[in-house]
């Protein structure tokens, strides 16, 4: 089995890709954030990757991410932790296996890393000159 992707190398390209780049937090998705606090909602990031994405066959595969709803359903599609095939085609995490726990904090530091990110970015604050060749 081919060893995952490092995110780090991964996330420009990422970040780059027309169809990924084009995910937004809604006003909604914005206030849940605001009111549960980023550590919240990363447990529940935890929570959605265990019983959606980590099974060997997940339910649904393919669909079993919402596109609204949840700031982490933004975050799974945006950086193509929303299904195993993307997974796979990404992060090099091949289907067909039950995740392990580091291929779960994979996906989980993929999710983290974008919400602040955008959360960053929606403070009103000019991103960094570095950060900002990377969008
Ligand atoms: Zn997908």
């Amino acid at each position: 089995m081919p060893a995952m992707h490092d995110l780090d190398a991964l996330w420009p390209r990422l970040r780059a890709a027309p169809f990924r780049r084009k995910f937004r937090l809604g006003p909604n998705e914005r206030d849940y954030l605001r009111r549960h606090g980023r550590a919240a909602v990363l447990r529940h990031a935890a929570d959605f990757v265990a019983r959606r994405l980590a099974p060997a066959q997940p339910a649904r595969d393919g669909r079993q991410t919402p596109w609204r709803g949840h700031p982490v359903f933004i975050a799974q599609h945006a950086t193509a932790t929303c299904c195993r095939g993307c997974l796979e085609t990404w992060h090099g995490i091949a289907r067909g296996h039950a995740l392990s726990a580091a291929e779960q904090a994979h996906a989980v530091a993929a999710i983290a890393r974008w919400l602040a990110e955008t959360a960053d970015a929606s403070a009103g604050t000019e991103p960094e000159p570095r950060q900002r060749s990377l969008l």
